[in-house]
């Protein structure tokens, strides 16, 4: 049973570091992964779908971003979004770490709820809920939730009438990658009407959410909604409710989020006393870095010199995984995966696949990596084209149409992706009979993190 103690991290979060290795340790540790993974594979008699891509996660980098977390916003309780990356181990780790959860349906307040989670820690973050999801929270006791409409109002009063309720206003998310607000949120017009019905049904109005878009990049726009925020608790408190809890919603990147927290804190300082708890559903930034996917090339095609002016021939390369599948963020969150290649070789007892490109990258020192050369040395001096593509029959399924490496790639070899943990697996699809789900590698480059697993 989960608690939410979290006196174990406090050294910890003073330090505002942790007990952790760095960067570089996790890089070898990841590399290590993929290298022993696919060193088990033999592509040239592996059973049907042992070369499937896989994932390594380290959770040592969830940990590290939580703690990243209280030491930048102490004020405000991360309740993960679920919907971001539903991986067990991740959630285990936050639940064990005292994050709340952010979750927008029946099957992830389930999931939440079985690691032992009390029903206290979850939002049902949803402003436009099934009917019968909203009975069930009912059953299992989860009270918070959003709203933003007044229709809600109506079935909330029938379904769960003792709700603690949020009202989810609108934000302005022009500056973020996945625009919420053209879907959800109550414009500030229609506050007075919500907070008057919500008081004429007998209502428990709790606080008022936003989100400023997924994957934000302007710290404005928090400025905004917490002022805005600030705005309907007046009201609310004028007609005589008592809201305490404000939601800031997610949004967070990682590399942004140091001046996005700066940003935050301030105007959350500025407008709401210590004495209103503040609660965030971050996803992305939790994480986004903490998972590398591995595919397989298992097709080429080559393109004989388009321009005729020597640059050589350029390739089409089709790998294992694609849109439909955990390349799923290419469509919905608008990322651009960048390829990198574990290069391989053949050794008098077999296939070995070497960390050519992951020198490069800082996966391996140099030193370990005396013989590596790529499966077929590009002697051309020059950079190779290549455009990469997933496994099914639709010309949608495109992971890059442009990539250019010094590097030869062939048949059998491995690409891997890094920040591939966020809406990305979650979203996957069994187009064409591929599987959506893939193996998870787990990996900790941090002592506290692998003290909590048990890993
Ligand atoms: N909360 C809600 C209601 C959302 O819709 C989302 C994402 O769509 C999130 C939280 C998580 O957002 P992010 O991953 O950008 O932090």
């Amino acid at each position: 049973h989960y608690t939410d103690n979290h006196d174990s991290l406090s050294s910890d979060c003073e330090s505002g570091a942790g007990n952790h290795h760095g960067a570089k340790y996790a890089k070898e540790l990841i590399g290590a992964a993929l290298q022993k993974r696919v060193q088990e594979v033999d592509p040239h008699d592996c059973q049907a779908g042992e070369e499937d891509a896989f994932f390594v996660a380290d959770l040592g980098d969830v940990y590290r971003q939580h703690l990243r977390w209280k030491s930048h916003l102490p004020r405000v309780t991360p309740h993960y979004a679920v919907k971001c990356n539903p991986d067990p181990m991740v959630l285990r780790l936050l639940a064990a770490l005292g994050a709340g959860f952010d979750c927008a349906s029946k099957t992830e307040i389930d999931q939440v709820l079985a690691m032992g989670v009390d029903p206290s820690r979850v939002i049902y973050a949803q402003p436009c809920k099934t009917k019968s999801y909203l009975k069930y929270t009912v059953s299992s006791k989860v009270t918070q939730m959003t709203f933003d409409n007044t229709d809600e109002l109506y079935k909330i009063r029938d379904i769960a009438p003792d709700a603690e309720l949020f009202l989810r206003i609108l934000t302005d998310d022009s500056g973020s990658l996945c625009r919420l607000s053209q879907k959800f949120g109550a414009s500030m017009d229609t506050v007075p009407e919500l907070l008057a019905l919500a008081k004429k049904l007998n209502l428990n109005i709790a606080g008022v959410a936003f989100h400023v878009g997924s994957g934000a990049s302007d710290p404005e726009a928090f400025l905004q909604a917490v002022s805005d925020a600030r705005l309907v608790f007046d009201q609310a408190q004028a007609l005589g409710l008592s809201p305490h809890t404000l939601d800031v919603g997610g949004g967070f990147v990682s590399d942004t989020f140091d001046k996005m927290a700066g940003v935050l804190s301030s105007a959350l300082d500025k407008h709401f006393s210590s004495s209103v708890r503040i609660i965030a559903e971050p996803g992305r930034y939790y994480t986004s870095s903490a998972f590398t996917i591995a595919c397989n090339v298992i097709a080429r095609r080559t393109v004989a010199d388009p321009t005729n002016e020597g640059r050589g021939n350029s390739y089409m390369l089709y790998l294992n995984d694609g849109v439909y599948g955990n390349f799923s963020s290419i469509i919905f969150d608008h990322q651009h995966p960048v390829p990198h290649l574990l290069s391989s070789r053949r050794k008098p007892d077999g296939y070995d696949y070497s960390v050519g490109s992951l020198v490069d990258s800082g996966y391996v020192s140099a030193d370990d990596d005396d013989d590596v050369s790529p499966a077929t040395a590009n002697t051309s001096g020059n950079l190779i084209d290549y455009s990469i593509w997933g496994p099914t029959c639709d010309g949608i399924d495109c992971i890059s149409e442009k990539w250019q490496s010094m590097d030869a790639v062939d048949v059998g070899n491995w690409l891997y992706f890094e920040d591939m943990g966020a809406y990305t697996k979650c979203s996957a699809t069994k187009f064409n009979g591929f599987p959506d789900k893939h193996d998870v590698i787990y990996v900790s480059s941090e002592e506290g993190a692998s003290a909590l697993l048990g890993l």
